[in-house]
């Protein structure tokens, strides 16, 4: 496995095989059916949750740097949006887990209906690159608060966070065969994992593309239920009464630059009004020069690395077909620092961009803005929506009214207004369209873990 800071070899990871796979959910579903922590009391598996936060805070520092070295995240970015999230996540589920009751339905009086939430058994979980660590949280520690078991696949290119988390949930308590890690590329181990007759529920994280492989799997194996959250094309929309168009125009560098462009929400679309495109476009080009590319683990650093070299081409690819396109290039557009012998690129805006473009329709997953102008709030609208995906939004007005508006138009599953960006354990992420179903994060994301069962008993 190779170090996105400078392509050198960092380790080697084994991978699992569909026979290896086979056995982790033997593993999985041996703990769940014996009840080692399915049949724990609420309380006692709170403890547990508890002692995974308190390791992962311990180790936070080890933690964000382990994944930096494998997935080139700043590390200023690292440290909150991976050890400082994962742990918030196992405390919020820990503290949330003996909050959720069953249920008495209003039946007729010689009938008493109760609906129980169980388990669902074997989850399996597939994650991505970008953050590791925290979006693992946001499926292990739902899933394990409900007392369900877990088999969790992380990035090929991105897994030894989790593989250490695996450890550290060891000495917290967690019974062994309750949380495995199987790693290995998503052809194999994902693969095996996504067609296992022992996994109840897959949830993933990643793009369009495996989402749809997975759903094929489910259907050729046992219907397991799939819940994706996949890519998005996410619009910032600044128009010109916003309270700052300065600040505005600093956060828009933010929101598609942090952590290289490879952020989900990314805000990847500036739509902007034409009358104050010019001065806008300005300072972003000016805020974005000043920006540091470099090694991510230095604490300077703004953009860290690109998380590997099919990657970093596959950003350029979009850079050429931008200007092929008629789009014009205002800043950045080149691959940098290849003297580091790592993969980094520079960050880059492109003006012009049409909803025909390729830049416009498809997710880059990079460090590439595309700008695009308009002339009224309808317009606006539908630009923004003129897209497969449905993640995040961003609105820029002083007018309260039209922010409702954009809110409630806008089909994404958060907009952002006079920000962009924030988010905690405690409100969903969940995509529309093809950004994705169910949610993760928060109460809701409960849901996915849990079974429904009726008992109706005649009085
Ligand atoms: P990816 O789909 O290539 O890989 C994601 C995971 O799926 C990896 O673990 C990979 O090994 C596995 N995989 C690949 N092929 C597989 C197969 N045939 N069977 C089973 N597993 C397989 O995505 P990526 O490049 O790692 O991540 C980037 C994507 O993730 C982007 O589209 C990004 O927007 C999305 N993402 C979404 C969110 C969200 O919350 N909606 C968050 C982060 C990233």
């Amino acid at each position: 496995m190779l170090s996105p800071i400078d392509g050198r070899q960092l380790t080697t990871l084994a991978t699992a095989s569909a026979g290896d796979v086979d056995r982790a959910c033997a593993s999985a579903r041996a703990a769940f059916e014996d009840g080692r922590w399915s049949r724990l009391a609420p309380s006692a598996r709170k403890v547990v949750l508890h002692r995974l936060a308190d390791l992962v805070e311990k180790h936070a520092v080890d933690l964000a740097v382990l994944g930096v070295r494998d997935n080139g995240t700043e590390i200023s970015m690292a440290l909150k949006a991976e050890p400082g999230s994962a742990a918030q996540t196992f405390r919020y589920y820990a503290e949330a887990l003996d909050k959720v009751y069953g249920e008495i339905a209003p039946t007729a009086a010689n009938v008493l209906a109760l609906v129980h939430r169980e388990p669902v058994g074997v989850v399996g979980a597939i994650v991505p690159w970008n953050f590791p660590l925290m979006i693992g949280a946001w499926k292990i520690a739902p899933a394990l608060a409900m007392g369900n078991s877990v088999v969790l696949k992380p990035a090929e290119t991105a897994s030894l966070t989790l593989l250490r988390l695996a450890e550290l949930a060891l000495e917290a308590g967690l019974p062994p065969g309750v949380f495995n890690v199987v790693t290995g590329p998503g052809c194999v181990t994902g693969e095996a994992l996504a067609l296992s007759p022992e996994v109840d529920v897959l949830v993933f994280t990643g793009s369009g593309a495996t989402g749809r492989r997975l759903l094929q799997y489910s259907a050729q194996s046992n219907l397991k239920r799939c819940y994706l959250e996949l890519g998005g094309k996410s619009p910032n929309i600044v128009f010109a009464d916003a309270p700052d168009l300065s600040a505005a125009a600093k956060a828009a560098a933010t929101a598609i630059f942090r952590n290289a462009g490879q952020v989900c929400v990314a805000g990847s679309r500036l739509l902007v009004e034409a009358s104050v495109q010019a001065e806008f476009v300005s300072v972003l080009a000016e805020t974005t020069q000043k920006m540091t590319v470099g090694n991510p683990l230095s604490l300077t650093t703004q953009i860290g690395a690109i998380n590997s070299l099919p990657q970093l081409e596959g950003n350029l690819s979009f850079v050429t077909d931008a200007k092929n396109e008629g789009g014009t290039l205002v800043a950045g557009g080149a691959r940098t620092l290849t003297e580091t012998g790592g993969w980094y690129m520079e960050p880059t805006i492109v003006t012009g961009v049409q909803p025909d473009h390729r830049l416009f329709r498809e997710e880059v997953f990079g460090p590439i803005l595309a700008v695009t102008p308009f002339a009224t709030e309808a317009e606006a609208l539908r630009l923004a929506n003129a897209t497969d995906f449905g993640l995040a939004a961003g609105v820029w007005t002083a007018n309260l009214s039209r922010a409702h508006r954009m809110i409630r138009g806008i089909r994404a599953g958060v907009v952002h207004v006079n920000t962009y960006g924030g988010a905690d354990v405690t409100v969903p992420l969940a995509g529309t369209k093809q950004s994705g179903n169910g949610a993760d994060k928060s109460l809701h994301a409960l849901d996915k873990y849990c079974d429904l069962k009726t008992a109706w008993i005649q009085l």
